[in-house]
């Protein structure tokens, strides 16, 4: 049996205790780590933040090299599984913010053609329309 180390509280594997604890050594509870990590942080901040700016800066030409390898100089318009229609040049990334798989609809070289589309499915009943204009909401 073990204790906490902080707070003296008996851990439980899978529980209180993480399952990797013991083999990495660690004699503390969740509860406890999650606040030391938390104060870490807040201590930690502003140098973090300086930190990713910096690098942001100095690898800026990686960053954007890196989002436009996706990139095919194309629009798509695609669909969820759930109905929800959109637009976009980068196909991976879209997909890695909605977390799941698109089916492209058609792409085009055209973002007015593609944004013509985007509409008309739009209207048509399916999801994914950005903010509703007043009349929108009113109903009209
Ligand atoms: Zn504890």
């Amino acid at each position: 049996m073990r204790n906490c180390c902080t707070c003296k509280v008996e851990l439980v594997k899978g529980d209180n205790w993480a399952l990797s604890g013991e083999k990495a050594g660690v004699y503390k509870c969740k509860s406890c780590i999650k606040i030391t990590s938390k104060l870490h942080r807040q201590n930690n901040l502003a140098t973090n933040k300086e930190y990713w700016v910096n690098h942001y800066k100095e690898n800026k030409s990686r960053y954007i090299a890196n989002l436009e390898r996706f990139m095919d100089g194309l629009y798509h318009v695609y669909m969820r599984k759930d109905g929800y229609v959109g637009a976009t040049t980068n196909l991976n990334m879209r997909a890695i913010k909605h977390k799941t798989i698109l089916c492209v609809l058609h792409s085009t070289e055209s973002a007015s053609k593609a944004s013509e589309l985007e509409e008309f499915l739009h209207d048509s009943g399916y999801k994914g329309k950005g903010k509703k204009t007043y009349a929108q909401q009113l109903g009209i």
